[in-house]
């Protein structure tokens, strides 16, 4: 979370705006029914929004969403609950972004918010000093609340747009690995020139380093690719030392003509530099590394899919399933495996590992090859099974369940264990958010779990 943010809503949450809140909100929330329909109504109309949001999501959760967003938003708040509502307008940034929702499409729908609130002050309140402060107000914490979602709903896309092109295999961990040793190549081609330049007392750009192929990359790019946000500053640093101690040479060439001591004092900088280039050419070997690792698209113990392209892929299901309402919904499957903490304690944790690299081998075997299979967590697995009507998941659920129960697990060179799983199933629960299919699955479990375990069970449509 940004500081800025906690500064600037900070500062609209006042004592006196929150008595000021205090009183027009009262007065706009009887308003809030009708302004969620009107907005909406206006929404379904525009040919961009209609493929999110069908009218029997609307009518059931939408609308109720929206007018408690406009209620919480619009409320009074302290200033240690800034952070929870900077919290919220980011969650529904992601959401958005879950959705994939257009971006000018949440700009717009702002819109319509706002004026309908300045259409019903006006008509609620008196035609004083007031109205224009409560015009103001309001008219701040939704531009506020807008640039913070909006903000979310950006460093969701790219998060997400880079794993899904990562998926999709349009760049790989390799591709980059090799790139990245091109750029090395470019950092040292920089050093030997301007070693060069020192040494013959040349004029030498202080950004000459930025500039260079190497800085570019590391200034436009390295952000996007690399997982490690400490490395990627490391590297930043050094980038401005070499700044640093060029801007300072050519301070001490200019006041210093031609001595003996600056041959000493050229060698100097050059071995510093020399130094800093090899720290930098170090670091990006690691990144390259951590990238080849991270963007390898399966878990490596399991070998099913890596849950970072859970995103991606529910995403494109969703959008697919409202898209296609003649074919039949996706389901979900969650599968957590029983009592698989007393598998480590009485075999150990190798032991354990086998049994969740045999259970996602009998997860693979049972279902289709157009199913996707991704390990959740720990001991847990999502399967997605594509046009699969809940009655048909619950089958492919239970013969999963008895597969598992009947598998003998090696877990040494004598002993052989059997495990249990309990499985909730849900099919799509027509919301534009996958997440909120996946909660209903996850409540399926819970009960699978609390039936007794070693059960499927189904929640929802
Ligand atoms: P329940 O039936 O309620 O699911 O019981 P449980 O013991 O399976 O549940 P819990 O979630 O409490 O324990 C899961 C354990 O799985 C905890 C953790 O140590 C273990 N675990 C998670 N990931 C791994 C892994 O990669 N390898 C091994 N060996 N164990 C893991
Ligand atoms: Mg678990
Ligand atoms: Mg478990």
């Amino acid at each position: 979370m940004s500081g800025l943010q906690q500064v600037y809503l900070g500062n609209i949450y006042t004592p006196q705006h929150n008595a000021l809140l205090d009183r027009i909100l009262p007065r706009l929330t009887p308003a809030f029914p009708a302004l969620a329909t009107r907005f909406y109504d206006e929404l379904t109309r525009d040919e961009n929004a209609r493929h999110f949001i069908s009218s029997e999501i609307v009518e059931r959760r939408l609308r109720h969403e929206l007018q408690d967003w406009l209620r919480v938003t619009l409320s009074p708040h302290q200033p240690d609950e800034v952070a929870e509502i900077i919290a919220l307008q980011r969650h529904v940034g992601h959401v958005h972004a879950r959705i994939d929702i257009p971006m000018a499409l949440v700009d717009a729908s702002m819109l319509i918010l706002k004026q309908g609130c300045f259409m019903h002050l006006l008509e609620a309140m008196p035609h004083d000093g007031e109205l224009y402060e409560a015009f103001m107000l309001v008219n701040s914490l939704l531009e506020a609340s807008l640039s913070i979602i909006n903000e979310a709903y950006l460093d969701a896309l790219v998060d997400n747009e880079r794993n899904a092109q990562a998926l999709r295999g349009n760049i790989s961990g390799q591709e980059i690995a090799f790139e990245i040793e091109r750029v090395r190549a470019k950092l040292f081609s920089w050093l030997s020139e301007a070693m060069m330049a020192i040494m013959a007392g040349d004029h030498l750009d202080p950004y000459s380093l930025q500039r260079s192929d190497f800085g570019l990359w590391i200034i436009h790019k390295l952000d996007m690719v690399s997982p490690d946000k400490a490395l990627v500053d490391k590297i930043r640093e050094l980038l401005d030392q070499v700044y640093q101690r060029l801007s300072q040479r050519q301070l001490q060439e200019c006041e210093q003509q031609a001595t003996v001591a600056m041959g000493a004092q050229r060698r100097a900088l050059c071995e510093e530099l020399n130094h800093i280039v090899s720290e930098a050419a170090w670091l990006l070997a690691d990144i390259a590394e951590a990238i080849v690792a991270s963007w390898s698209k399966e878990d490596s113990l399991t070998h099913l899919i890596d849950r970072r392209f859970l995103g991606p892929v529910l995403q494109k299901e969703t959008q697919h399933a409202l898209a296609m309402t003649e074919h039949p919904p996706y389901s979900l499957l969650l599968l957590d495996v029983d009592h698989f903490k007393s598998v480590n304690d009485r075999f150990g944790h190798q032991a354990g590992d086998r049994v969740l690299s045999a259970v996602a081998n009998t997860i693979r075997h049972a279902v289709r090859v157009s199913d996707y299979c991704f390990r959740y967590g720990g001991e847990e697995f999502l399967i997605l099974l594509p046009e699969c009507p809940g009655d048909k998941a619950v089958v492919v659920a239970e013969k999963l369940r008895l597969a598992l129960a009947e598998q003998r697990i090696m877990v040494d060179d004598q002993r052989t264990i059997q495990v249990t799983a309990s499985i909730g199933v849900c099919q799509f629960v027509g919301h534009p958010d996958y997440l909120e299919t996946i909660k209903v699955a996850d409540a399926a479990l819970y009960e699978a779990k609390h039936g007794g375990r070693n059960l499927v069970i189904r929640k929802g449509p």
